[in-house]
């Protein structure tokens, strides 16, 4: 339990936070790095180079400072955060190493205004905050390895099969190396692919949505080559190019907090960008499957038609469904998911799923709920570290 005091200064520390967290943060993730080089085998460079990383654990810093005394209400933001550090093999033993640099990169951003009093307090503080990743992580891991065919961290998958879906995106079929099955998951979940990249000193880990439903003798991940921006990215890249049929990866069992309420039998709509289509391939294949008769509106931007991926497979998925709308809107023919867009085809009182790019996710997100629609029915998911929605005149 924290001390009354120990609350009043991390309290008291918010909006110095506020104001620095950025700056905490990047020099934290510096420090860290130069002293624990073996941990860039963990995260994700890219993100750290554009300072996404930064963002989200000044984020979470901030709003754990925030709350400090009713750690609770975090807890649906800690285990999406700690989904995606199971699937990436963080434990319980670098949270001290990472309390030690976030301590000390306060004590360098803010020089003497962090006095001895406010870095115990945070301290004692971190501790807390802490245990409660470790204690949701532990249980993930548990879950993780004794699920039926389930693993802990990483295994070996080989590749059975790499189909075009579209000039950008790309399939690739993944069985166990071992011969086990695959596992089961909630469709909407990801994985996290591991690799080596020759020439390079550490692994590369990415996430990938599972783009097929359960219970397939696969795992699919369909992968954007991101080659557009200059430096190319790495994983995609190395995927799309370099890795062919009976080459072998490594992969995490499956994470991840968006997923299709399977229990639900309320209307669902689909909302996907670009290649934020993958996590709703596997929702609406399940619904296809087991629930035919659920009214479904899958609404999804691409930019043009060469660029759209699983056309056909949905239309076949489609085909056997009762109640159903379909609309692609192509931007490069100014075809946007505006707001009018949305409230003539989101289907009244349905559970929502959005995924795709940031800026489409801030445009989609903000409508719905300026048209009315509820947080609780409102899900998504993003593609890289989490950001903020709000408006950009909030
Ligand atoms: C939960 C989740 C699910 C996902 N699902 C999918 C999916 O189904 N399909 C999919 O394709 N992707 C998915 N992603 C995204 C995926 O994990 C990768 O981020 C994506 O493939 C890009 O990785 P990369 O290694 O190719 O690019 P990176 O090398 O990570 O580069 C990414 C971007 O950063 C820029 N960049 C890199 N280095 C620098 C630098 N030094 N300076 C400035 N800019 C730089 C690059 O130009 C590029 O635009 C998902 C992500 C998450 C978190």
């Amino acid at each position: 339990m924290l001390s009354s005091q120990t609350i009043a200064i991390v309290k008291s520390t918010v909006p110095v936070l506020a104001e620095h967290g950025q700056n905490i943060t990047t020099v934290f993730y510096k420090n860290l790095f130069s002293a624990h080089p073996e941990l860039l085998n963990i995260f994700n460079h890219a993100n750290q180079k554009q300072g996404r990383q930064q963002t989200a654990l000044a984020n979470t810093v901030y709003a754990a400072a925030q709350h400090i005394d009713n750690l609770a209400v975090l807890l649906p933001a800690v285990k999406q955060i700690a989904h995606k550090h199971r699937s990436l093999g963080v434990k319980a033993e670098h949270y001290p190493i990472v309390g030690a640099h976030l301590l000390g990169a306060i004590k360098e951003v803010l020089g003497d205004a962090a006095t001895d009093d406010i870095i115990n307090a945070w301290g004692e503080a971190y501790g807390v905050i802490a245990d409660v990743f470790i204690q949701v992580e532990n249980e993930m891991y548990v879950e993780a390895a004794t699920q039926s065919n389930g693993w802990n961290e990483f295994k070996d998958f080989v590749i059975v099969d790499k189909i075009k879906e579209s000039d950008i995106i790309t399939s690739f079929y993944l069985k166990p190396a071992d011969g086990s099955a695959v596992t089961t998951y909630q469709p909407g979940q990801y994985i996290t692919v591991r690799l080596s990249i020759p020439g390079e000193t550490y692994m590369f880990n990415r996430q990938y949505s599972l783009s097929q439903a359960p219970g397939n003798e696969t795992f699919r991940i369909s992968v954007k080559k991101e080659s557009e921006m200059d430096p190319n990215g790495k994983v995609s890249c190395y995927l799309h190019n370099t890795v062919e049929i009976g080459d072998q990866i490594e992969v995490s069992a499956p994470a991840g907090d968006f997923y299709l309420n399977v229990d639900s039998s309320q209307p669902v709509t689909l909302i996907s960008g670009g290649v934020g289509i993958t996590p709703m391939m596997s929702m609406l294949q399940t619904i296809s499957q087991n629930s035919p008769s659920r009214p479904v509106s899958f609404l999804h931007g691409a930019r043009n038609m060469s660029l759209h991926a699983f056309e056909k497979e949905v239309h076949t998925l489609l085909s056997v469904m009762e109640d159903t709308t379909y609309v692609t809107q192509y931007s490069d023919n100014n075809q946007l998911i505006t707001k009018e867009f949305l409230a003539e085809n989101v289907l009244a009182k349905s559970d929502i799923y959005v995924c795709g790019p940031v800026p489409f996710m801030k445009a989609v997100v903000n409508s719905l709920y300026e048209l009315g629609f509820s947080e609780e029915n409102v899900h998504f998911e993003f593609f890289g570290p989490a950001v903020t929605l709000e408006p950009a005149h909030a």
